[in-house]
């Protein structure tokens, strides 16, 4: 039997209903780092450009329900693929057929300046529609030639200290949950492309390394589809946080 329409509007709103609301207006970049023919670090027969595409789809599923817009600055079938907390996931594959949103190939064997500019540009638009109202996050997993070496760390551009806020909040949370490892934050000198201020002008932006693949612990977490989602749930916590901080 259907309820009168006022006993409807009188239902209590419900936690996840507040929790829709929490990230609602906000735009979040989500760059996955390489794919096309750079697989990115490597070890042991796995690849970054899987991991990181693999952890965005994983990041998007988490935001959406939080009301977070998510765009990401990429297109591969890797990212259309939505994992679902809980269950089995397919076999991580390397992104081989992403492009540029404008359907340019990432064929240049690495990551070029002109290829990271371009996925700071959907930053930029983002930027232009939603000020102040985005974010971005850039996903990669690291190698170190210590193999004892390990943990996962946020990056910003030197140039832009007031961008260690979000990056900041990732650290402390990354702390906290045992992720970071031996690794410390780092803000950059070099040109990092995607954080590059002339070209990326978002304010809440870092570039996340979430493990170290050549340490064989980290590897291992970083195929588990837990750890993944653990992660990816930190990183949304440090988005709300941002917001909550009124710095989106
Ligand atoms: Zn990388």
């Amino acid at each position: 039997m259907r309820k009168p329409a006022s006993r409807i509007t009188a239902v209590p709103k419900t936690k996840a209903s507040r929790a829709a609301r929490t990230l609602r207006g906000v735009v979040v970049v989500l760059d996955p780092g390489h794919g096309g023919t750079d697989p990115g670090a490597s070890r042991e027969g796995i690849y970054e450009a899987a991991l990181s595409y693999r952890m965005a789809a994983t990041l998007a599923e988490v935001l959406k329900p939080l009301g977070a817009e998510v765009r990401f600055t990429v297109r591969s079938a890797a990212l259309r693929r939505k994992p679902i907390s809980g269950k089995s996931e397919p076999a991580l594959i390397l992104p081989r057929d992403a492009t540029l949103p404008n359907g340019q190939r990432l064929n240049a064997g690495r990551e070029v300046p002109e290829y990271l500019h371009a996925r700071a540009a959907v930053a930029a638009r983002a930027w232009k529609q939603k000020r102040p109202h985005v974010v971005f996050l850039a996903l990669h997993f690291d190698v170190s030639e210590n193999p004892n070496d390990h943990g996962g760390f946020a990056m910003w551009d030197i140039r832009e200290n007031h961008a260690c806020t979000l990056a900041c909040e990732i650290t402390r949370r990354f702390a906290a949950a045992g992720l970071s490892g031996n690794r410390r934050p780092q803000p950059r000198p070099n040109d990092l492309g995607v954080l590059n201020p002339q070209f990326n002008p978002v304010r809440q932006k870092t570039l996340v390394e979430l493990a170290t693949i050549t340490n064989t612990a980290d590897r291992k977490k970083a195929l588990d589809p837990k750890w993944r989602w653990r992660v990816a749930r930190i990183l949304a916590a440090a988005i709300v946080a941002c917001k909550k901080a009124r710095l989106t």
